[in-house]
């Protein structure tokens, strides 16, 4: 794809505003995603973090789930992170029954299990490909508990993996949006734009 990547951001509840920001400043163009027909000149999307409960819910009052992971399923990029990374795994615990997800990404995740005193944290982080460490931002973060064959971990904190890329799918446990190092939204871009 040679012309400048559309990119959605799924805009039904969280930090969406900031992933439009980091994505702006690469020079994307971005499109806010909150109704079926927001996905259809998308050549990707992103997930942001939030309240996965509450963002599965939004995505079956707004009719979005099945258009999505149609979308997901023939191909389009998408990148997860936090509630979104919850949103793209295979399995999901700690999470309530009516709970829905992609599999988009075969990983397994547990939801918040940084536990109460790390609830939430900041560190840095060596990500594959880059030459100087990321300082990441978690807020009530997932935990990724199972890598499945044909999962790239990019990144690991404390024994388990924060960022991970399959072929189309790239999802993070930590909060790239809410810093001003662009690096990880740029590899996004990268994967769109391949
Ligand atoms: N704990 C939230 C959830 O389970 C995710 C937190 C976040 O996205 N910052 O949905």
């Amino acid at each position: 794809m040679s012309a400048r990547a559309r990119i959605g951001v799924l805009a039904l509840q969280g930090a969406f505003a900031a992933h439009e920001a980091a994505l702006k400043r690469l020079g994307a163009d971005v499109r806010e995603v909150r109704l079926p027909a927001d996905l259809d000149d998308c050549d990707a999307l992103v997930m942001p973090g939030g309240e996965s409960t509450t963002m599965s819910k939004l995505l079956e009052s707004s009719g979005l789930f099945d258009p999505l992971a149609k979308r997901i399923t023939d191909g389009m990029p998408v990148f997860g992170t936090c509630a979104g990374m919850i949103l793209l795994a295979s399995h999901v615990s700690d999470a309530r029954p009516d709970q829905r997800s992609f599999s988009a990404i075969d990983i397994d995740v547990q939801r918040n299990a940084y536990g109460r005193q790390v609830d939430s944290f900041e560190t840095d982080i060596a990500v594959k490909g880059m030459t100087e460490p990321l300082h990441a931002v978690f807020i009530r973060a997932p935990r990724v508990t199972r890598i499945g064959d044909g999962v790239e971990v990019l990144a690991e904190h404390a024994g388990a993996a924060v960022l991970v890329r399959s072929k189309t799918v790239m999802a993070a446990a930590f909060h790239p949006e809410l810093t001003d190092d662009d690096r990880v939204h740029q590899m996004f871009i990268d994967m769109v734009e391949a």
